[in-house]
């Protein structure tokens, strides 16, 4: 059987140009015996031995009061670790939390395949629709006009040729060849090093805990690097979410510490540990754009003296619109953004979003946050995601 063990107060100390400090560390993990068992107490059979008096006391009394029986602590018993599903196909199976987007851009093919002709007007409010949908204007301009004259082109009004033209073409805005694999293996004989970044509120810590998940059900193993230390909850959060799993967390048991040092110990346990990816979360309050570069870059940096950042992740929420847009051109500004999350996409008719974001910032929708469940992170697919959109 297990039990949580906490492993307190290890001090480490970041040296060099990224700023020493000492951090005392909580690290959380489970441990058990090694046949399952419960350890036993001292002494192995769970009774108190009465000493021998000692030498010169031999004539003492001889009624020795026993003892009360010592009841040993019950040992907190943490509940059985989860084995979280694969990420493959996960996608295919949200694509019902698409059904808000799914009307819009089904509002689309219905009005393409309308009895009437489609004059200016109606590829105006064609227009509108998709920009309505987030889908930002350049791209919705594109799209139909590239539609318009297919259309005009081939002079099809079936309804399956014309849904299968809007298919292609909506592809071709998502990028199809874009690379969105999740650079997550280990390599160079160490850790694959994740960074996620953005703004407080937008999921950014349930992300972390769910990319977790989603690595270890894919058989990886993982330690967890809480340098959100403004929000004492988000470190509680973050080991929640890691000790369902069985990836160790490592904290500051302080607000308020440097999230660099943080950052820089997760990475070293990650290294002594020999896992596949430590995954570092980090604040994301909306301050300067100054303090926000010297913040990340500083953690890069210390992170990069031991080994190489994989990955700079970028999360943000679907419904946040044009707002979410403009925190994203911050983030892409002061750090070299390799992927976006895209949270909340269960809660919006704005999935035009993903062509948007993309756009705006060049690097790839790489996973999609589609409800709140542990296992609602999915790799984004445009295919998948297309079909989706159009109710196939
Ligand atoms: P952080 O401040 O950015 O770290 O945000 P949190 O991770 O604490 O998440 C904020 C809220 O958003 C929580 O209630 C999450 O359950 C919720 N949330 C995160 N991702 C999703 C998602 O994909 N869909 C929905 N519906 N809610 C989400």
């Amino acid at each position: 059987m297990e039990e949580a063990l906490i492993i307190a107060a290890v001090v480490v100390v970041v040296g060099g140009g990224g700023g020493a400090g000492l951090v005392a560390l909580l690290r959380s993990r489970r441990s058990s015996s090694p046949d399952g068992a419960p350890d036993a107490p001292a002494g192995g059979t769970g009774t108190t031995v009465l000493e021998p008096p000692a030498a010169g006391t031999a004539t003492a009394p001889a009624t020795i009061t026993p003892p009360a029986p010592v009841t040993e602590p019950a040992a907190p018993q943490a509940p059985p670790l989860e084995r979280p599903l694969p990420s493959a196909g996960r996608l295919a199976r949200l694509r019902g939390r698409l059904a808000r987007s799914q009307s819009a851009f089904g509002s689309v093919l219905l009005s393409l395949l309308s009895g009437s002709a489609l004059d200016d007007q109606a590829w105006e409010d064609i227009e509108d629709t998709l920009i309505t949908a987030d889908m930002g204007v350049a791209p919705a301009q594109q799209l139909v006009e590239q539609l318009r004259t297919e259309v005009k082109v081939t002079g099809t009004r079936d309804p399956a040729e014309v849904k299968a033209l809007l298919r292609a073409d909506l592809l071709v805005q998502l990028g199809p060849d874009l690379d969105r694999t999740l650079h997550t293996t280990r390599h160079g004989n160490h850790p694959a090093v994740v960074l996620v970044v953005g703004v407080n509120g937008t999921g950014k810590t349930t992300a972390v805990g769910r990319l977790a998940r989603a690595l270890i059900g894919d058989g990886q193993t993982v330690v967890l690097g809480a340098a959100d230390t403004f929000r004492a909850a988000a470190a509680d959060q973050l080991q929640t979410w890691g000790d369902r799993v069985g990836a160790e967390t490592v904290r500051s048991d302080r607000e308020g510490a440097d999230p660099a040092s943080v950052a820089f110990s997760a990475v070293s346990e990650g290294i002594e540990r020999g896992v596949d990816t430590v995954i570092v979360d980090t604040a994301g309050r909306l301050h300067t754009k100054t303090g926000l570069m010297d913040e990340l870059g500083k953690i890069k940096r210390v992170i990069e003296k031991q080994v190489p950042v994989d990955e700079v992740l970028l999360v943000l929420d679907a419904t946040t619109g044009q707002n979410g847009l403009r925190q994203a051109r911050v983030f892409a500004e002061v750090t070299d953004i390799t992927g976006i999350i895209l949270t909340k996409l269960d809660g919006t008719a704005k999935g035009g979003i993903v062509i948007a974001v993309q756009r705006e910032l060049g690097v790839p929708v790489k996973l999609v946050g589609l409800g709140e469940g542990p296992d609602d992170l999915a790799p984004f697919d445009p295919e998948v995601f297309v079909d989706a959109l159009l109710g196939d």
